[in-house]
């Protein structure tokens, strides 16, 4: 079985380079635009890991964190954050909401990927060990 992210991120070229990323570690991507429509398709699509960006419409990424670490059934799904415009204090914010990582836009594409998979490893899921670096 395919590891599945679903994807938070309403910009679109951050969208597609996630995508792309993810895609060459042989994961299974679906994005979504802003929380409120990742809250409504979450127990639809049972991603082992979610990677959602902080400031999004609708429902902002610490919202739908909350949302999600709220949930007996949502709390244990992998939750990483990976945001723009970090203001001191974000990360801790995020940490305390009980985000699982948190990464800085922009995204450097190696950087990203080699996080990615260490990550991945270290929740015992699946991904293609030969892509990047
Ligand atoms: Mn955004």
């Amino acid at each position: 079985m395919k590891t599945k992210v679903l994807l938070v991120e309403d910009n679109q070229q951050n969208a597609y380079l996630i995508n792309y990323l993810l895609e060459a570690l042989g994961l299974v991507v679906v994005t979504v635009a802003n929380g409120r429509e990742a809250l409504e398709r979450v127990r639809l699509e049972s991603p082992d890991l979610i990677i959602t960006d902080i400031q999004l419409p609708e429902l902002d990424g610490y919202e739908l964190g909350l949302a999600l670490k709220a949930d007996p059934e949502l709390r244990t799904i992998p939750l990483i954050a990976a945001t723009s415009y970090a203001m001191p204090g974000d990360r801790q914010k995020a940490l305390a909401i009980g985000f699982d990582a948190y990464f800085e836009k922009p995204i450097d594409p190696e950087d990203f990927t080699n996080s990615i998979r260490s990550f991945i490893r270290e929740r015992d899921l699946h991904c293609d060990e030969s892509s990047g670096s």
